[in-house]
């Protein structure tokens, strides 16, 4: 069972897809004050909104995931994440305008 969060009731919850989810389980490392793993490895999500303070962890998890299956949705947060938007990797050696 995961830990109780103490979150709004509103702003961003995330979101699963379970087709494309492959159990790598990283989410759950990442944020496991919301995401637990059942006996074959993939993830429990809580579909509670996702408490402020634990955005920045929810955007690291949304980020890391190999196979885009995991997603914040619903009130937008500040840095815009949202819908099926996910962390957006930094490019490099971009040409100054
Ligand atoms: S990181 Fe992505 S693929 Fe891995 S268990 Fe979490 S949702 Fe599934």
């Amino acid at each position: 069972m995961t830990g109780r969060t103490d979150g709004s009731a509103t702003g961003p919850r995330l979101r699963l897809n379970p087709i494309a989810c492959d159990a790598h389980g990283l989410c759950a490392d990442l944020l496991p004050e919301m995401i637990t793993l059942d006996e074959w490895g993939y993830p429990i999500v809580d579909a509670r909104p996702v408490p402020e303070h634990l955005l920045a962890h929810a955007r690291r998890a949304v980020g890391a995931c190999p196979t885009l299956a995991l997603a914040l949705a619903g009130r937008a947060a500040p840095s815009g994440v949202g819908g099926a938007a996910r962390a957006q990797p930094v490019r490099q050696g971009g040409r100054p305008s």
